[in-house]
């Protein structure tokens, strides 16, 4: 049988919610595919081979008897059991009945919702259950947590060790979060190398326990790959329900936006999230910056491109290497009013190929001068950033 054709058919059993749309879009995929889809669909359906050339015709019969069923009995009739009776009845092609190849469509129904590489959840699975759970905290209130997760300097594993080793990292990291999590909690692939988890019945402080055991048990992994072995680290960013928010459609945002939080405070750590102005900074603003390094008595100026504003700071690229924990002052130039002057701590260097660095920087509104948190909350004001 033509496994494509037997996908798709799968796909729409699982897609379409009434037999009308199922049997629209088959109909519609016989005009593009020809009378193998006819066959397929009784193979499919009843387990039975119907012979290619008499399967459309089988078919519209078997639509007819579903119709005249109906008639007789004044109700709807679903398809499976229409195609049944008809097979049976009518036809010698059906001597046991069974209405679909049940391991096919639960192999089917898997890749439908988990992720290839990891086994976890996919994120339009994520986004059901996460729906539901908002249903359910808004009926009963009940209390959940949202935890967000991003590996730390992943695209430095990727280029050191190789992408195979990268993916065996992300393979392991996810056995490592569904070992850790309980049997009712959804854990799954957000993005590249970003898991997110659903944790049902839980407040605040049992899931900053439990983000932090995840943490731990990540700092503590040793991914072993030809030869070589890869330690990372994880961060987090964590939001609960009705701690946070009494609206649980915005914990998701929540917790992504702690997770930057944590990268900002120098990662392998897990944040709650934090009511903060700080959090409205992201906002993209490729234009260039001056950065000054205040520790030295002869202080540089560098130039460089402002990549991001986000929650933890600033991130841009520069000419130089700036040291780790150094204290900088920098000038971000806005396009119609004078340049805003913030004050940081650097918290991370990345290298480029091109010999320019990433630098990213902590800022915060005790260090900013008056001026800067003014001029900071004009261009957000103007952008409409949220
Ligand atoms: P940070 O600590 O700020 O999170 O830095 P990072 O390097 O982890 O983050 P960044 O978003 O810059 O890079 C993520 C990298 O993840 C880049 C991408 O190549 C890699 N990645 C995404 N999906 C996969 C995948 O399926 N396999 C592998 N091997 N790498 C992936
Ligand atoms: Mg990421
Ligand atoms: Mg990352």
């Amino acid at each position: 049988m033509d496994q494509t054709l037997k996908k798709t058919i799968l796909g729409y059993i699982l897609e379409t919610n009434t037999d009308e749309t199922f049997m629209r879009r088959v109909k519609e995929l016989r005009t593009s595919e020809g009378s193998a889809v006819y066959h397929t669909l009784f193979k499919l359906l009843a387990g039975i081979d119907i012979p290619q050339e008499k399967s459309d015709e089988h078919w519209e019969k078997a639509l007819k008897h579903r119709q005249e069923m109906m008639q007789l009995l004044g109700r709807n009739i679903d398809l499976i059991s229409a195609l049944s009776d008809y097979l049976q009845t009518t036809t010698n092609f059906l001597n046991h009945p069974r209405l679909i190849e049940a391991s096919y469509y639960e192999n089917v129904f898997h890749e439908t919702i988990h992720d290839k590489l990891t086994g976890l959840f996919n994120r339009p699975y994520f986004d059901e259950a996460y729906s539901q759970q908002i249903s359910l905290a808004k009926r009963y209130n009940n209390d959940f947590a949202v935890l967000f997760l991003d590996i730390d300097n992943f695209k430095e594993i990727n280029d050191t060790y190789g992408h195979l080793a990268g993916d065996e990292t992300l393979r392991q990291v996810a056995e490592v979060i569904n070992t850790q999590k309980r049997d009712s909690d959804v854990a799954a692939r957000y993005g590249g190398e970003e898991f997110v988890l659903l944790l049902t019945q839980t407040d605040n402080v049992s899931g900053f326990i439990f983000a932090e055991r995840i943490r731990k048990a990540i700092e503590n992994l040793k991914v072993y790959y030809d030869d070589q072995c890869i330690k990372i680290t994880i961060s987090g960013g964590i939001a609960s329900f009705p701690f946070n928010s009494k609206k649980p459609e915005e914990l998701l945002q929540m917790a992504d936006n702690a997770v930057y939080l944590s990268k900002g405070a120098g990662k392998n750590r897990i944040s709650h999230f934090k009511e903060e102005k700080r959090r409205y900074l992201r906002v993209k603003i490729h234009q260039p910056i001056l950065a000054k390094e205040l520790d030295f008595s002869n202080s540089q100026t560098f130039a460089g491109t402002s990549k991001d504003i986000c929650v933890g700071g600033i991130l841009f690229e520069n000419d130089t290497a700036l040291p780790l924990g150094a204290l900088i002052k920098v000038k971000v130039p806005v396009s119609d009013s004078p340049p805003v002057m913030l004050i940081g701590t650097v918290v991370r260097i990345e290298s480029h190929e091109n010999g320019r660095y990433d630098i990213g920087m902590t800022t915060s509104f005790k260090e900013m001068d008056k001026i800067a948190t003014t001029e900071i909350g004009s261009i957000l004001r103007s952008k409409n950033v949220s």
